[in-house]
Order: C-alpha cells, then sequence, then structure tokens
C-alpha cells in the first residue's frame, strides 16, 4: 500500500510514495550485515569525524529540514529548527564521548586481572515515530553508530519525507554504504525483519500496542529491544512553588509539539491552597496562545500531527466530558480546514475516564486539586505509565525527597521534563524498559563482554 505525507494544516496531500519491495529490504539487510564487518572495526576518531560531519550538514540544512517536518506533521517552524540543532548536539555528544563511555572497565576479583569489554552487536532495527521525526531518529543513530553498529530505520508512514531526508544527510556526509539506511515500509512487514538472522536487535519509539507487538518478536527470537513509550507525566505543584515560573513552565510543557510528545506534563497535580490561583494564571496563557499556520511565526498553536489524531483526541475528550469531566477551557475542535484542536483544560476527572487513565497526546491538560503532597505522590503514581515527572517546590530537600517516590523513569525539580544527550532516558511501568542517551544508552545495544584472565 502506498504512503501518503499529508499537509495536517490544510489536510492536503503533499506526496505519495511507494514502499520498498521485498527485494530491496533483502538487499538492505545484505549492506547492512556487510557494513557491519567493517564498520565496527573503525576507529572512534574515524566514526567521530564522520557524526562532527554529520552535524555540519544538520545545520547547513536547518531550514529545509525544519519546513519538510511543518508540512508532514504541522510542527511549528521555531521548534523544527531547534530539533534540527538538537539533532546535531547529539551527534557531537557522542563523537566526543562514546570512545570514553565504552572503554573497558577493570573489576576487582580473584582473577589476576578482569574487566568488561563492549562490543557491537550487529544491525539494529529502529521503529521510530512521527512527533519528532528527526531528533527520535538521531538520539538512536549517534550512540549506536558510534558504538560500532549499524543502522536500519523504519520510521513513522506519515513522514516518509523526514525519512528519506534523514538518509541524504547520512549520505552528504559520507558514511559508508550500508552504515545507515531508510527502509520505506508499513508496520506489516516489521515482523519479518525482526525475525532475519541478519537484524540483531530493535528499538522502538511509539505507542504501547506498538511496543508491545515488536518486544514479542524479538522476545520470541531472543533478541534484545529498547522501548521508549506512552506517559501520563505528572507536573505536582505544591504550596511553596515559584508560581510565576511553574505556570509558565506548565504552558510550554503541556503545549510544546502541540502536546504530542511523550514526555509532555499531562496531569497538572496541584495543592489546594494554591489550586485557584494556578487554574485562573494557566487558563489565562493558555487562552492567549494563537492558533494557526505552523510556518507562521506569530503561531504559538499549530496543527497536530494529523486529522485521525485530532479526532482521536476529541473522542477522549467528550467520552470524559459525558462521564462527568468539566471542561475549564477548549474543549473541541475549531471550525477551520487542519487537524486543530483548541487548547484545553479538563477537570473533575475520575479514574474510568479515558482523561484518567489514558494518554492524551495532544493539547489537552488534566487538572486535579489535592489536600496535600502526600495526596500528590499517590496521585501522580496512580497510573499505568511511569516516563516522567515534574515537581514544583522551592523547598529543594523536600523537592529531591517527593522525587525518590515517584514512579518514573526521571524526575525534575523545578524544571520540565526534557530530554538531553548527557542524561539517561527512559521509563518504567507500560511507559517502556531500557536507557537511551549518556553512557547507558549507547550500552543499550552492546555486548557487555566479561574477560578474565588468570
Ligand atoms: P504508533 O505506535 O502506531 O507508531 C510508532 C511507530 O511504530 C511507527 O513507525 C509505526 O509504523 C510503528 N508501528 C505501529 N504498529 C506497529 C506494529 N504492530 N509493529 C511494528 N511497528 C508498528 O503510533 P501512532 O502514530 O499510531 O500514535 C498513537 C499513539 O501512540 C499516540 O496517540 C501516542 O499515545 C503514542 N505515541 C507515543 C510516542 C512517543 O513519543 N512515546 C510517539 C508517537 C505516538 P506506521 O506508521 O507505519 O504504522
Amino acid at each position: 500500500m502506498s504512503m501518503q505525507s499529508v499537509n495536517p494544516s490544510n489536510n492536503q496531500i503533499i506526496q505519495v510514495f511507494e514502499p520498498h519491495s521485498e527485494d530491496y529490504v533483502q538487499a538492505a539487510m545484505e549492506r547492512a550485515d556487510l557494513q557491519f564487518s567493517t564498520w565496527k572495526n573503525e576507529s572512534f576518531e574515524y566514526r567521530a569525524q564522520l557524526f562532527n560531519k554529520l552535524a555540519n550538514v544538520l545545520e547547513e540544512r536547518k531550514n529545509s529540514l525544519a519546513e519538510i517536518m511543518t508540512l508532514e506533521m504541522g510542527k511549528l517552524t521555531a521548534e523544527g529548527l531547534a530539533e534540527v540543532e538538537k539533532c546535531a548536539l547529539v551527534c557531537r555528544y557522542y563523537a566526543d564521548n562514546a570512545e570514553k563511555f565504552l572503554k573497558d572497565e577493570i573489576l576487582k576479583s580473584d582473577h589476576s586481572k578482569a574487566f568488561i569489554s563492549y562490543h557491537p552487536l550487529g544491525t539494529i532495527l529502529a521503529v521510530m515515530p512521527w512527533n519528532f521525526p528527526l531528533w527520535q531518529v538521531f538520539r538512536f543513530a549517534a550512540p549506536t553508530l558510534m558504538a560500532g553498529n549499524v543502522g536500519l530505520l523504519k520510521h513513522a508512514s506519515n513522514v516518509q519525507m523526514c525519512a528519506q531526508a534523514i538518509e541524504d544527510v547520512f549520505i552528504e556526509a559520507g558514511f559508508p554504504n550500508g552504515a545507515f539506511q531508510n527502509l520505506r515500509i508499513g508496520s506489516d512487514k516489521v515482523e519479518a525483519i525482526i525475525n532475519d538472522d541478519r537484524i540483531k536487535a530493535v528499538t522502538l519509539t511509539g505507542s504501547e500496542g506498538a511496543g508491545s507487538a515488536v518486544a514479542s518478536v524479538a522476545g520470541s527470537k531472543i533478541k534484545k529491544s529498547v522501548l521508549e513509550l506512552g506517559g501520563s507525566d505528572p507536573f505536582i505543584v505544591l504550596d511553596n512553588a515559584d508560581m510565576g515560573l511553574a505556570v509558565r513552565t506548565a504552558v510550554k510543557a503541556r503545549m510544546r509539539n502541540c502536546g504530542q510528545s511523550c514526555i509532555a506534563a499531562k496531569r497538572f497535580i496541584v495543592v489546594e491552597r494554591v489550586y485557584d490561583e494556578f487554574v485562573e494564571k494557566f487558563s489565562s496563557f493558555l487562552q492567549a496562545l494563537k492558533l494557526g499556520d505552523p510556518s507562521d511565526i506569530l503561531t504559538s498553536c499549530g496543527p497536530m500531527a494529523s486529522e485521525d489524531l485530532a479526532n482521536e483526541l476529541l473522542k477522549q475528550v467528550n467520552e470524559s466530558v459525558e462521564m462527568g469531566a468539566k471542561v475549564v477551557l477548549g474543549g473541541k475542535r475549531p471550525e477551520r480546514e487542519g487537524a486543530y484542536f483548541e487548547p484545553t483544560i479538563l477537570a473533575d476527572l475520575k479514574p474510568g475516564m479515558p482523561a484518567y487513565e489514558e494518554e492524551l497526546f495532544g493539547p489537552v491538560a488534566s487538572l486535579f486539586k489535592v489536600k496535600n503532597e502526600e495526596e500528590a505522590i499517590a496521585l501522580a503514581n496512580n497510573s499505568k505509565f511511569g516516563l516522567g515527572a515534574s515537581i514544583w517546590t522551592q523547598d529543594l530537600v523536600r523537592g529531591e525527597m517527593i522525587a525518590r517516590k515517584i514512579e518514573s523513569g526521571a524526575v525534575f525539580v523545578n524544571h520540565m521534563v526534557s530530554s538531553d544527550p548527557r542524561l539517561p532516558f527512559g521509563g518504567i511501568k507500560t511507559s517502556g524498559y531500557g536507557r537511551e542517551l549518556s553512557h547507558l544508552g549507547i550500552r543499550e545495544f552492546m555486548n557487555t563482554k566479561t574477560i578474565a584472565i588468570n
């Protein structure tokens, strides 16, 4: 079946792609396998040169890459430019640090010498989503390739222009044939690829269903998988928070990428003493956002990535309202062409409602009033997700203590949850497993080999 790129700001088809044939996919796996035998033996210095060149190419192509993201999935131009810069950053970060992260580690034992030696596994498949169509791929590719593995990308069907552009920048930077390749295929072809002996491991960022499907296949073949899935991150505001900072950040943390981020703040848990103040300020900020064309610099809220996603979100909101949720702001799709959704705030949420149980992947904030810190922690942890969390308090000791009690892969105190090449990134519970970025991310697809010499 052909794949379509549709501009979500006007629902016009931009480009239609024919998927790669079975022969092409087989040849790509063969090229990857062949390249691995050379690539794994290249020096870190050589690979770093290529990644530094790649960072330069990304910066040179920044405007056109941001434009493609805006066209294909509605990202604001300013956010697209920042995303490309972050991709360049992660390339340079691993160019500078990969060798240090993978050097031998001497261990104390009864042997005369014992140490860990890290070895790449081979071809790693990355199944990636449309929401940060460049960043998600580079976050995988920079550590994975710097470590000596080679990569195959299966990108989301709706961002095939981005997928092609990514392969192109690798080629332009001079990467050897087979080191990084894009496979233009639907999700129905993924199982056979994971089953292929030439594929050694898989990483997926996306929904719970996709993660579960991919991990099941990988598990059946005893292949490693890393999953970065959804989240419903709590944003906990205590009575001694710097309210100005908390509210301004709440807007960014919920509305970035039109709310379509796994680490967006989604559940705003506010203690009752400051609840009314928070709601009033948060609502007025969200109301002031300018909905419109994502390529217009005056726009602060673009469309969602597709009509389907906007309708799915509307269904979650409507069902919650029918079950008793209160609409504090927005709650509907505006009457204009495109996958737009009004910035929305819901309150009075109860267990069983979609807005309580599920991830809301769009510009909808869920509000919760709690009596105190204990209630806030209990509510934050009462979720099947465990990706990130943020806590807002001027008492840093208290903030740190609460951070330790939150069930998630990351907690930020007085800062929105964000990814940074230097910090491990990943979740627990149904948000996934494994870690990306930092020294931990680069070790996920390695043989951590113990060598003991007597
Ligand atoms: P999906 O999880 O369906 O898509 C992510 C990637 O997985 C795409 O490349 C997709 O390919 C692929 N995929 C989907 N199903 C399978 C499968 N059974 N086997 C192998 N690969 C598969 O995300 P959606 O676009 O449908 O978004 C739905 C929801 O997922 C969102 O509302 C959000 O909750 C969550 N999500 C979370 C993201 C995150 O950053 N953690 C990112 C995106 C979505 P294809 O496009 O060809 O179907």
